[in-house]
């Protein structure tokens, strides 16, 4: 079925977290970019109620619309809050602080969170991830890693995906196929159901 956990466009007959209202496509995530939000606000009710995830939101030290870090780690704040009360899972941008992330969910360990466009060549801070709890995918330039092919090998069942994000031409079953893993594909399938709650 080649699960899609995050991209910036609805194709028809792939199964996708698609960024931003679709009103085509079955699951979809509301954005609060945090190089676009400089203040936190409530989202429109119906749209809270409908969409499958919040995000991608959460802070860039590099890029911000918020002062780094107090301003950002505020409004982040705020949204996982949001997030655990309407129990809705959570898509991250998380850029510039590993130590600050894992901090700032701490007191929400109820919460689903999806760290996305995982992009560094280490599998060790992958492994921290996902011992963290968090949900991961791949962005694509890790695909022909074979650090990185071998750790999924070794991790069957770990919370891991694919993702095609803001590259218009992307063939996400295409990605997984290229990482040819055996399992793999199917286990992702299993973690986006359990991401998604579908
Ligand atoms: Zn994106």
């Amino acid at each position: 079925m080649a699960s899609d956990f995050h991209t910036h466009f609805y194709r028809p007959g792939v199964t996708a977290l698609v960024n931003g209202f679709s009103a085509d496509a079955r699951f979809w995530s509301l954005p609060f970019h945090p190089w676009e939000t400089a203040e936190f606000t409530m989202p429109e009710p119906e749209k809270l109620q409908a969409c499958t995830a919040l995000g991608e939101l959460g802070f860039d030290k590099f890029r911000g619309a918020a002062a780094w870090p107090e301003k950002q780690m505020e409004i982040f704040r705020n949204f996982l809050e949001l997030a655990s009360d309407c129990r809705k899972p959570v898509v991250l941008h998380a850029c510039g602080s590993f130590e600050l992330l894992y901090k700032s969910v701490k007191p929400f360990s109820d919460l689903k969170l999806l760290f996305h466009g995982f992009a560094r060549h280490n599998t060790a801070l992958l492994e921290e991830l996902l011992r963290h709890g968090f949900f991961v995918s791949l962005a694509p330039a890790l695909i022909s890693d074979e650090k990185f092919r071998s750790f999924l090998n070794s991790h069957p069942g770990c919370r891991v995906g694919l993702e095609s994000d803001d590259d218009e031409n992307a063939d996400i079953n295409e990605f997984y196929s290229r990482i040819a893993v055996p399992g793999f594909e199917k286990n992702a399938d299993d973690i986006f159901r359990e991401f998604t709650g579908s």
